[in-house]
């Protein structure tokens, strides 16, 4: 079945200009063609005249495994029924908030792996995701309740066989310590250069790219050194790091999302002071490393760490407006949500309004381009490989 859906603004992705009045003719779950009439045959046309079309927004960094509460280990004592029935739950959230592919970096167990196959599978409705698995972290490092624990090369390399086995679709690896663990400093070095090394290395010759949480600045030159395709928080940057994302293509995912929702929120739902005390340490420090990569030229791509404290799994929105409140622009953001956030996954079949890639489209009120904030409750239809789902009727089986 071809349908044309006519639209009345188009964001392609990557441009930064605005199409007005152009055809989106989708079969087969594919982009057909883009064009400014109809074509001569198709079987439905679709009024998408008073709506905004662009690519569904891509989430570089979620957790659809962990609760948003103040104890982000609380799902680990959930029953496994309930642990399930909450997945599913941020699945269609995510949905609703207009993402139709995301990039989960870490969940107990292999969980995150067998949901990634039944929504790939089509028998769970949610955006299509590319996982990690649990993470790997030192013995009593960052995430060690979620993750798997690993010191020395030779651990080091067998998790990594161990989670090809499995079936990830990219590693995930912590280099320094972080917020929400219980006496673990951001700031502190974790595993060490060669042991990410071995990391890499395994993983790349299994054409798998490695996601880094580095927030302080010495496990992020030992990350950077280490070889890691993506620097995740970076907290503090530094020139020589900013220079050298830059011109080996590192990606850089902020996740300014984390910090806000715990800064903002933390006190009146009962955070830890810990983890309050550590954000707000980082807070300046994290604004100015986000200017210095952004003027260097480091592709910056959106990731929420949706499953944080208070930074649920809607909030894919929130993220752009954060980045954009810290100097970048909106049509830059947008494609650090769409193009870039494809390139940065290594998917080159999504991400953009084009012929022959996926019909993952979003139509929404307003123009974002001109009001990024219309993409917080704007988003009124999201398609998903041609698929076409409302988000008011995704929010009601939310709460029905
Ligand atoms: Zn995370």
């Amino acid at each position: 079945m071809t349908t044309v859906y006519a639209c009345g603004r188009m964001i392609d992705g990557v441009n930064s200009d605005v199409k007005e009045n152009c055809c989106v003719t989708v079969a087969d779950g594919k982009i057909l063609a883009v064009t400014d009439r109809p074509p001569e045959q198709y079987d439905m046309l679709t009024d998408w005249s008073g709506y905004t079309v662009m690519p569904g927004l891509i989430n570089c960094h979620t957790h659809v495994g962990i609760l948003p509460t103040a104890d982000n280990d609380l799902i680990l004592r959930c029953p496994l029924t309930k642990r399930v029935v909450i997945i599913l739950r941020h699945l269609i959230q995510l949905l609703a908030s207009g993402v139709t592919t995301i990039r989960d970096l870490g969940c107990y167990d292999k969980v995150d792996l067998e949901i990634r196959s039944l929504v790939r599978s089509g028998r769970v409705i949610g955006p299509d995701m590319f996982a990690a698995g649990p993470m790997l972290t030192m013995t009593g490092g960052h995430a060690h309740t979620v993750g798997v624990e690993v010191d020395g090369v030779d651990e080091c390399r067998k998790a990594v066989r161990q989670r090809l086995k499995d079936g990830v679709d990219l590693v995930k690896v912590m280099a320094t310590g972080g917020v929400l663990t219980k006496g673990v400093e951001p700031g502190s070095a974790q595993l060490s250069i060669e042991e990410m090394k071995v990391i890499c290395e395994e993983a790349h010759k299994a054409g798998r790219r490695v996601a880094c949480h580095a927030q302080g600045n010495t496990g992020i030159r030992n990350a950077l050194a280490a070889g890691v395709d993506t620097i995740e928080h970076g907290f503090y940057l530094d020139r020589e790091s900013v220079d050298k994302m830059a011109r080996q293509g590192i990606y850089y995912i902020p996740t300014f999302c984390a910090p806000y929702f715990m800064a903002a929120k933390g006190k009146e739902l009962g955070l830890a002071q810990e983890f309050i005390d550590k954000v707000n340490a980082s807070l300046d420090a994290h604004a100015a490393s986000f200017s210095m990569a952004l003027d260097s030229g480091v592709k910056i791509a959106c990731g929420t760490d949706a499953g944080t404290p208070f930074n649920g799994h809607d909030r894919t929105a929130k993220e752009l407006l954060l980045m954009h409140t810290h100097g970048m622009p909106a049509d830059q953001a947008i494609a650090a949500a769409t193009s870039v956030a494809a390139a940065c996954i290594g998917v080159s079949d999504r991400g953009r309004i084009a012929p022959d890639l996926r019909a993952d489209l979003i139509a929404v009120e307003g123009n974002p381009l001109e009001t990024l904030g219309c993409l917080e409750n704007g988003v009124k239809y999201v398609m998903k490989q041609g698929r076409v789902f409302s988000t008011a009727a995704l929010k009601e089986a939310i709460l029905s």
